[in-house]
């Protein structure tokens, strides 16, 4: 059996992440950003949410063995005292775990807010979502929108932009568009051989099996092999296959926004994203001097 044994250097930031959690309360993000200042994760990659709640939710760190079933819930995870050591203690780790279930709760009430543009808006700079965000001040809420590699890792430094702004952004941008915008355009694509491909992996798959077969290649080297290869070839397919046109009905997005424009903010908030959803398929939008959008795409 593999023996498990604590890395000091790996140690000391499981418990940094897990005394920011546990004593400070921060929430997995602010710690992202945080541990980005001055550290990778165990494989050497940056710190997102997903990594520090890995690190966070770990049993492992209070000396238990484990095991979950990926089909079970959470509850049924089987927990064993282990014979190796643990980072932290059993009490931090269950303190760890109750804090994380309160804080769901809190999110499902958070989550219960629309968002009209979520997922449509991108970001100028990296390209990556800009996820909702909603705050509450006396009885009214604000919306916002934050670039995610920005609040998520830090790696972005662009600006959050209100819903407010977004909306004048979006319909000053419809009005402003030349008809000869809505062209259709044709991206150049990337020519792929894709029977080409197919032989090319066959060959590979079947090198890798002969090594599998002498030994060479352990199990575990191999399917990661295979996985690589299905996933190399997915995207391949796809990229075969041909992109639909895109043409921008911008006469009717117009007249649509027009009239929405008086009527807007007395729409529910399912309603505007109702209708969002319907219009458009992504926006990219950019900050320099002033807002603008570098790119939209319709339904
Ligand atoms: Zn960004």
């Amino acid at each position: 059996m593999r023996e498990l044994v604590i890395v000091e250097e790996e140690a000391v930031l499981v418990r940094e992440i897990c005394h920011l959690y546990r004593v400070e309360l921060w929430g997995t993000t602010k710690i992202a950003k945080h541990m980005n200042n001055h550290s990778t994760t165990k494989e050497g990659g940056k710190w997102d949410n997903k990594a520090v709640k890995n690190v966070l939710f770990n049993p492992t760190n209070a000396g238990f063995n484990h095991f979950k079933a990926e089909e079970w819930p959470e509850e049924q995870r089987i927990m064993v005292a282990g014979s190796h050591q643990g980072i932290i203690t059993e009490e931090e780790l269950f303190e760890i775990f109750s804090i994380r279930d309160r804080r769901k709760e809190g999110h499902m009430s958070r989550r219960s807010f629309e968002y009209p543009y979520a997922g449509l808006i991108k970001c100028g700079i990296c390209g990556a979502t800009y996820a909702g965000n909603a705050s509450v001040h006396g009885t009214k809420k604000y919306l916002s929108y934050r670039c995610l590699s920005q609040y998520a890792k830090g790696t972005c430094d662009a600006p959050s932009i209100s819903e407010r702004i977004l909306n004048q952004l979006v319909l000053k941008h419809i009005q402003l568009v030349e008809d000869g915008y809505q062209e259709p355009k044709h991206k150049p694509r990337r020519k792929v051989s894709l029977d080409k491909e197919l032989a090319i992996s066959q060959k590979r798959r079947h090198n890798w099996m002969m090594a599998l077969g002498d030994g060479k290649l352990s199990g575990d080297d191999y399917a990661t092999l295979i996985d690589g290869e299905d996933s190399r070839i997915a995207k391949i397919k796809k990229e075969a296959e041909p992109e639909p046109e895109q043409t921008i009905p911008i006469d009717e997005i117009r007249k649509a926004f027009v009239n929405l424009k008086s009527n807007w903010s007395i729409l529910n908030a399912s309603t505007q994203k109702q209708i969002i959803q319907s219009l458009f398929k992504k926006i990219t939008i950019k900050k320099s001097d002033d807002w603008h959008i570098v790119d939209m795409l319709t339904v």
